[in-house]
C-alpha cells in the first residue's frame, strides 16, 4: 500500500476531526480514533478512514489501534495525539480521581500512542504531533490538573524527540489558544472569554481549521528538519505574558 495513513486520536469531533479532513484532503488515508461511540458514527461515510472506538488511555485499546490501522493501510505516516479531556476546578475541589481521569487522557494516552507508533514510523520515518496547550506553557487558575498534564505533555515531546531522531521519527508539539470546540466551551466562563479576547492580541478564539494547518506542516515533508519544537498557534497569547482571571 503506497498511499500514506496517518492515525488521529480525539478526531470524532473539534480540532481533531479538522485535522483528519485536512488529511484526507492531502491524499492520506486517516484512522480517527475516539471513544465517543455516537459522535464517531456520523462519520462512517467518510471515504478513506477507518473509525476506531477505542480508549487511548487503556493499553490493550492501544495495541487495537496500531494492529487494525496496520492491517487496514499496511503503514503508519503520521500519530496525532489529539485526544484530551479538560476538568477545571480550583485545587481544593480537584480530587483525586478527577486529576487522574486529566492525567489518564492527557498524558498517559500520549505516551501509550507514540510507544506504540515507533515501530511503524520507524518503517516509514514518520513523525509525531502532540497537542497540548497554552496551559501547559502558562499557568492560570483552575487548571491544576489540565495544566499540569499539558505541561508533562511538553516535556514528553522533548524526551521523545531526543531519542527518537536515531530512528528517524520526528516530535513536535502544539499549544492551541481557545477553540470554540465542545471541550473550551464547557469549561469557558463568560469571564474567561472576554479576558482571552482582551489578552489575545490578534482579539479571538482560533478556529480548529487554523490549528490543523500548523498540525499537517509538522507531519509534512516541509518540516522534514524541524523536531522537538513547542509551537503555539494561539493568536500571540504567550508572547504578550498578559494575564487571565
Ligand atoms: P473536543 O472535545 O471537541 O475533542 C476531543 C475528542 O477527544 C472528543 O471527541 C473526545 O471524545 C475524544 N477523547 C477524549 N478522551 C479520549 C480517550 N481517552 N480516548 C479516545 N478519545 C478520547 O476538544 P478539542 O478542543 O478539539 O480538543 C482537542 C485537543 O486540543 C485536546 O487535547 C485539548 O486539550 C486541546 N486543546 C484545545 C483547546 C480549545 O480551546 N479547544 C485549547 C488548547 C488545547
Amino acid at each position: 500500500m503506497t498511499q500514506k495513513c496517518a492515525i488521529v486520536t480525539g478526531a470524532a469531533r473539534g480540532i481533531g476531526l479538522a485535522t483528519a479532513k485536512l488529511f484526507l484532503e492531502e491524499g492520506l488515508r486517516v484512522a480517527i480514533v475516539d471513544w465517543d461511540t455516537d459522535e464517531l458514527n456520523l462519520h462512517k461515510d467518510l471515504p478513506d478512514t477507518l473509525l476506531l472506538d477505542l480508549d487511548i488511555s487503556k493499553p490493550d485499546d492501544v495495541t487495537a489501534i496500531f494492529e487494525r490501522t496496520l492491517a487496514w493501510s499496511g503503514r503508519v505516516d503520521a500519530l496525532v495525539n489529539n485526544a484530551g479531556i479538560a476538568e477545571f476546578g480550583p485545587v481544593n475541589n480537584t480530587d483525586f480521581a478527577m486529576w487522574r481521569r486529566v492525567m489518564q487522557t492527557n498524558l498517559d494516552g500520549t505516551f501509550l500512542c507514540t510507544q506504540a507508533a515507533i515501530p511503524s514510523l520507524t518503517e516509514t520515518k514518520g513523525s509525531v504531533v502532540n497537542i497540548a496547550s497554552i496551559s501547559g506553557l502558562r499557568a492560570s487558575t483552575l487548571r491544576v490538573a489540565y495544566g499540569t498534564s499539558k505541561a508533562a505533555v511538553i516535556q514528553l515531546t522533548k524526551q521523545h524527540a531526543a531519542e527518537l531522531g536515531e530512528h528517524g521519527i520526528r516530535v513536535n508539539c502544539v499549544c492551541p489558544g481557545p477553540v470554540r470546540t465542545k471541550l473550551a466551551m464547557a469549561v469557558h466562563t463568560q469571564e474567561i472569554i472576554d479576558a482571552y479576547h482582551d489578552a489575545i492580541p490578534l482579539n479571538r478564539y482560533g478556529s480548529e481549521r487554523e490549528i490543523a494547518e500548523v498540525i499537517a506542516f509538522l507531519c509534512s515533508d516541509k518540516a522534514s528538519y524541524v523536531t522537538g519544537q513547542i509551537i503555539a498557534a494561539d493568536g500571540g497569547f504567550e508572547s504578550t505574558g498578559v494575564g487571565l482571571p
